[in-house]
């Protein structure tokens, strides 16, 4: 199964970017830093800043991007695993910062000097020329948190991560995308029998927590047809294992969806829309 993109060469080429897909990157995901770039058109977004500038550049250029050329870094929300790095990023490369008025207070003075900040409301689109980004509202315990559905030429692709429940506007979001990545943040057994105090594990499944395997699955059986490609994101470490996440997606919507798998250290290859 192939989903990678084709020829990064295009990305410093702006014939062949005419007619290339949606092109899109996990460059961490996990508690220990979330970043995903997105190219769509000749526009180029950021979303989230949970790893430093330094790996953000590295990894980038390895797959042909240069970080000087982002035209928007779009924060979900306030936790560290996606925000830390935020106004290090707006400074260093020079990127316009957008988040919700509430989400730049929750991040207080962890953000640092700002010089072009653009506010949003969750619920709001954002517009970048032909390129668009929904904004979807999370049941996650952020003061304002957002999921983003990232729209062009007809391509939706979804980035849905640190979901807290599976809503309707969840299931309707997921339906509405052509691929995404998607939280699968724990396995229910692992997490129960693993190294969490109990508060801690009633946080994760709680509403305001993280989507389980099985419900992560579910917004996927909910749609008529599979995705072009789904990447499961957030894996927990302790409470989750990438085969574990696997089993249970292939055994609620079978063998033949395809699926790929996001990394906690790491970036995974280009994927295509
Ligand atoms: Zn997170
Ligand atoms: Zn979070």
């Amino acid at each position: 199964m192939s989903h990678a993109c084709p020829n990064p060469v295009s990305a410093i080429n702006p014939i062949s970017r005419i007619i290339n897909p949606m092109r899109s990157i996990c460059l961490q995901s996990g508690s220990s830093g979330n970043a995903f770039f997105v190219e769509a058109g000749n526009v180029r977004l950021l979303f989230d800043a949970g790893i430093g500038g330094r790996r953000v550049k590295m990894r980038l250029r390895e797959a042909g991007y240069d970080v000087n050329r982002i035209d928007a870094l779009i924060i979900s929300h306030e936790h560290s695993d996606h925000a830390a790095h935020a106004g290090a990023l707006h400074r260093l490369y020079q990127i316009p910062l957008y988040l919700t008025p509430r989400t730049r207070q929750a991040i207080g003075y962890r953000l640092g000097k700002t010089f072009d900040v653009r506010h949003f409301q969750v619920g709001q689109t954002l517009d970048f020329g032909a390129v668009r980004v929904r904004t979807i509202p999370t049941t996650h315990d952020a003061v304002d948190g957002a999921a983003f559905i990232v729209e062009h030429d007809g391509k939706r692709l979804g980035i849905f991560t640190d979901l807290g429940s599976p809503t309707l506007s969840l299931f309707g979001a997921v339906r509405s995308v052509d691929a995404a990545y998607l939280e699968s943040n724990y396995d229910p057994h692992m997490l129960r029998v693993g190294p969490y105090p109990r508060e801690v594990q009633a946080r994760i499944r709680g509403t305001g927590g993280h989507l389980s395997n099985a419900e992560a699955a579910s917004l996927l059986a909910a749609r008529e047809t599979p995705m072009r490609w789904v990447a499961l994101a957030h894996l927990s470490q302790h409470n989750n294992a990438p085969e574990v996440a696997l089993r249970t997606h292939v055994e609620k919507v079978g063998a033949d969806y395809p699926i790929h798998l996001t990394k906690r250290y790491d970036c995974i290859e280009p994927l295509c829309l």
